[in-house]
């Protein structure tokens, strides 16, 4: 079973919005089995977008579009489509009537625009929109089904999931499950040629690895036409083995961030963490408080940005700054011992290093980052040369950070 999504919208050809709608559609459909063959991106242009539907039920057996639903002269989803299977639009009162409602009960009339979403394609299945004004559409004719659903990710997504489950879900010939396995401390290339050497041959088993800057995502996913306990097995198989190549790497094997597998941890043996950040700006204590809970053991942290506020509010000692510098591992060692004792945390940690492009050295170059972990049981300091933009060696940052603090938990810092 194989799909086609056609994301539409003018303002996604440009840097305006970003297609995120095919992604979150191509890894749901991927769960179940159903492999994305394609996706594209087409303005809002009625013959181009006709042209491409039709083009695309010729060789998929799905097709859904995202976005161009709306009541304006530029939603021209809904007649493209009709157009492409050469269908009638048929008016239908009742759906206004709801969207009229969903406006009295904001206080407000309908605008007459709206009355053009009670047009529909002949034969579709109309689909309750929740969250918006915009239904969605579902054609279940052969042998491509065709799907509309509007573009706002929030109105989306629980769309998509209910007919993903109700109507798409049950045409694929696969059972399918999978798992996830998050691993830090590794190159993507150092990764994936050991993960290679470490699977082997598994029959029935698909494998993506997927890297961001100091986290790397390995996907496992079982596909069986038999049943569901042969996909099982060759995610177990799999898993176990990942498990023994990556053991001192593994982050997390659920759908978790970084950050919310550290406090997780944390959280389990009632220890408290606080930061002392310089070049990350605070990333790392933002990506901390990302994660619903983190109160119980995220005290806080500071930005210590300038030199004063590292040597007042954290107590860098002026020698070490002018001696080292306010990028040395000297200076970090005695952030992190600032904020412990400042906070009385049991784990403190500390960034400080150059995210450029500016403010280099022939010493110090951009990606320097000096990292230092203090508790009770001692210290760890870590110098790294990260790569990549300003953004980039940030983020690489936090994860470097957050992977000493696993490191310590796992009793080898
Ligand atoms: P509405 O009734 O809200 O207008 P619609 O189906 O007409 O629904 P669009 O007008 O095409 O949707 O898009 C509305 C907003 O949804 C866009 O401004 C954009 O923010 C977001 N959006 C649209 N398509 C996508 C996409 N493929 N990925 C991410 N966001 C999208």
């Amino acid at each position: 079973m194989r799909a086609i999504v056609i994301a539409v919208g003018s303002e996604l050809l440009n840097q305006e919005r970003l297609d995120t709608n095919s992604l979150y559609i191509s890894r749901r459909l991927r769960e179940k089995g159903i492999l994305t063959d394609m996706k594209m991106v087409v303005g809002d242009n009625r013959e181009y977008l006709s042209w491409v539907v039709r083009q695309a039920c010729k060789r998929a057996q799905i097709v859904i579009t995202t976005g161009g639903l709306g009541p304006t002269a530029d939603d021209l989803t809904r007649e493209a489509v009709a157009e492409a299977l050469r269908k009638e639009m048929i008016f239908r009162e009742e759906i206004v009537a709801i969207i009229r409602e969903r406006f009295r009960l904001m206080g407000m009339a309908m605008p007459e625009t709206n009355t053009r979403q009670g047009f529909v394609i002949e034969g579709a299945e109309v689909l309750p929109n929740p969250v918006g004004t915009a239904p969605g559409l579902f054609l279940d004719t052969e042998p491509c089904r065709v799907l509309l659903l509007p573009g706002p990710p929030a109105e989306l997504q629980p769309m998509f999931d209910a007919v993903l489950e109700a109507r798409i879900g049950p045409l694929s010939r696969f059972h399918v499950c999978s798992a996830v396995m998050r691993i830090a401390g590794l190159s993507e290339s150092e990764a994936d040629a050991r993960l290679t050497a470490a699977l082997g041959r598994i029959a029935n088993l698909d494998v993506t690895i997927l890297a961001s800057p100091g986290l790397i995502e390995i996907r496992l996913m079982g596909r069986s036409r038999k049943d569901m306990a042969e996909a099982e097995e060759a995610v177990t198989i799999a898993a176990d083995r990942v498990r023994n190549e990556f053991a001192r790497h593994l982050v997390t094997e659920k759908e978790e961030s970084f950050a919310a597998a550290m406090l997780g941890r944390l959280r389990e043996r009632d220890l408290t963490l606080a930061v002392a950040e310089s070049c990350t700006g605070g990333k790392l204590a933002d990506c901390l408080t990302d994660v619903p809970g983190s109160s119980r053991s995220f005290l806080g942290g500071v930005v210590a940005y300038d030199d004063a506020l590292k040597r007042d509010f954290l107590g860098v000692s002026q020698e070490t700054l002018t001696r080292f510098g306010a990028v040395s591992a000297e200076t970090a060692a005695e952030m992190a011992r600032g904020i412990r004792k400042r906070t009385g945390a049991d784990i403190a940690v500390s960034i400080t290093g150059i995210a450029g492009p500016g403010g280099a050295t022939p010493q110090k170059p951009v990606g320097l980052v000096y990292f230092h972990l203090h508790t009770a049981d001692g210290d760890v300091g870590q110098r790294r040369l990260m790569t990549g933009d300003r953004g980039v060696i940030k983020i690489r940052s936090v994860h470097y950070a957050l992977d000493m603090i696993r490191e310590y938990l796992d009793g080898r810092a």
